[in-house]
């Protein structure tokens, strides 16, 4: 299956000089969808406890990415979105900053955890993750995402083993 016909390029979105990655046609095919959350799910390592995605279009494949792997799904929010105690990272991403959340009682001391995103640009938004997850006690098994953006070389801030589907 051809899955790069699946993802739009919108060029200048959000912001002046960005090539946006739209992943909606993927997601609005059954086919593709399956696909790729096949190809998520059929190389990650063995026994992941929790999934987490990352808001929001971490979450599309997070969820389904969790239940295939029976393990529990984890929402990384931005600031001031969880309802429970949190804890906080600051990070800059390719179009600014902000700070990402988790719920404190989210990952246990030991938790063997999956992080899942749509796109790897920086690397900025996955690695405060991994320092949310260092924080409870968790483990980093692996990161997952739809597509890396290889020239940002956003792997260089990730210690933990990358799979990604489409490279551009
Ligand atoms: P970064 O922290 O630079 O690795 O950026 C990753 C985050 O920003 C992910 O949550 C992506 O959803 C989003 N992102 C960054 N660059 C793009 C892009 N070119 N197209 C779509 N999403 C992007």
């Amino acid at each position: 299956m051809n899955l790069e016909t699946f993802i739009r390029d919108i060029p200048n979105f959000p912001k002046p000089g960005i090539l946006f990655k739209d992943i909606t046609p993927l997601l609005n095919s059954p086919e593709a969808f399956a696909h790729c959350l096949e190809e998520l799910v059929s190389k990650t390592p063995d026994t992941i406890d929790k999934v987490i995605g990352i808001e929001a279009r971490g979450f599309f494949f997070g969820t389904a990415i969790a239940q295939k792997l029976s393990a529990g799904f984890i929402p990384v929010r931005k600031k001031g979105k969880l309802p429970y105690t949190t804890i906080s990272e600051n990070y800059s991403l390719e179009y600014g900053d902000d700070a990402l959340e988790i719920h404190e009682d989210a990952v246990r001391k030991g938790d063997r955890v999956l992080i899942h995103d749509d796109v790897l640009a920086t690397g900025g938004t996955a690695k405060a993750v991994v320092n949310l997850v260092e924080r409870l006690g968790g483990t980093v098994v692996q990161c997952n995402f739809l597509i890396e953006l290889e020239f940002l070389n956003g792997r260089k801030q990730l210690n933990s083993p990358i799979l990604s589907v489409l490279k551009y």
